[in-house]
């Protein structure tokens, strides 16, 4: 009998869900549903910056976000070392972590898997025009070009047999019956789409503008960054909680400018091209559980996986292979939970 697996959501959990529920489960017929593909989608305008922290999923357990980064950055690696990297939008770079915060780990997460990490010292600071802040790292890792990569995982999925359905869902249960089970992908909706009142959005903001001049990306923990992109600079950001407006706000584009200037005084001039704003998924840890949903009588098995907050590019390969064995373990065990 062939195994029936929806998954909800198109953003890059639920591509990279949807590629290891077909690895894993072989003979699956996986179905990615899906109202927004691309634009629509949080993943779409993300930094995509594999930095993984502590800070924006407090609960999380350190144990698990260890064992995601690792799959996470083990994946990433083999992809930006490949011949196929520009295709997939995976580039190596190098840039400046800076701490302003006491209460920042002198370790931080990314620290044991990225390719180098060094601290700089006060006086590399002062050289360097950071003399600002308390601590900083030259740090080289992976940046993803999203726009290019979840055309690459779609591609990865259809060419695998996945069929995609542009669909609105008001609630889970308009797939009961129909499938074996459901991957619960749909980031930022989860406050809606299964009442999770531990969920709530964090909207962020980035300005992309012409600056080929720079060549390395900046990250603060008083929310500026700069990540230099295959053709435009983004610059961020805010981190509003609870603010659901995808509206550009000319205040915030001005507070943008302003930190990213201090930052790196040689953006000053620079032209905006366009501006993006997207909700991220907060919650206070990342949802990764399975479940026994009924409706109208019938079960349905489902594995949750969303709520990654500012860390879903880093963590969503990770996540991915967890949440599809779940999922393997759920369909071996008859759906007894
Ligand atoms: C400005 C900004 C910068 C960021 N920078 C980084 C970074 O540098 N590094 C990093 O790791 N993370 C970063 N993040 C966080 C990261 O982008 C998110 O954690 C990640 O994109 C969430 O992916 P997702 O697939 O869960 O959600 P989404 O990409 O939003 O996808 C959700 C999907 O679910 C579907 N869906 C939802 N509800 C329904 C429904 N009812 N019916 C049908 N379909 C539904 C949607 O259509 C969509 O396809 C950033 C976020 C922002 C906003």
């Amino acid at each position: 009998m062939t195994t029936d697996v929806a998954v909800v959501g198109a953003g890059v959990i639920g591509l990279s869900t949807a590629i290891n529920v077909q690895t894993t489960i072989p003979g699956a017929r996986v179905t990615v549903i899906a109202d927004k593909l691309y634009e629509g989608t949080t993943s779409y305008g993300s930094g995509g910056m594999f930095i993984p922290s502590i800070t924006s999923l407090p609960n999380e357990s350190i144990e698990d976000l260890r064992n995601w980064c690792r799959e996470s950055w083990n994946f990433y690696r083999k992809l930006s070392l490949s011949p196929e990297a520009s295709e997939i939008g995976t580039i190596i770079m190098s840039g400046y972590d800076l701490v302003d915060q006491k209460l920042h780990p002198k370790d931080p997460l990314y620290k044991e898997f990225v390719f180098s990490t060094e601290e700089l010292s006060r006086s590399e600071l002062t050289d360097l025009g950071f003399q600002q802040f308390r601590t900083g790292f030259r740090v080289t890792t992976i940046i993803i070009f999203m726009r290019k990569y979840l055309i690459w995982l779609r591609k990865r999925f259809e060419e695998n047999g996945g069929k995609i359905e542009k669909r609105h869902l008001n609630s889970l249960g308009e797939l009961s019956g129909q499938y074996d089970i459901v991957m619960n992908c749909c980031g930022p909706s989860s406050a809606q789409l299964v009442n999770d009142n531990r969920a709530y959005p964090v909207r962020g903001h980035i300005v992309r503008v012409r600056a080929p001049w720079i060549k390395h990306w900046f990250l603060t923990d008083g929310h500026s960054y700069i990540i230099p992109g295959e053709d435009l600079v983004r610059l961020g950001g805010v981190k509003q909680v609870g603010n659901t407006s995808l509206e550009v706000d000319p205040r915030d584009t001005k507070a943008i400018m302003e930190g990213v200037e201090k930052l790196c005084p040689n953006i000053k001039g620079a032209v905006v091209e366009s501006e993006w704003v997207g909700l991220r998924p907060g919650r206070d840890r990342v949802r990764l559980e399975p479940e026994i949903m009924h409706f109208g009588g019938k079960r349905l098995p489902v594995v949750h996986n969303y709520g990654h907050s500012s860390q879903g590019i880093g963590l969503s390969w990770g996540t991915s292979v967890y949440a599809a064995r779940l999922a393997a373990d759920i369909l071996k065990s008859g759906a007894k939970l």
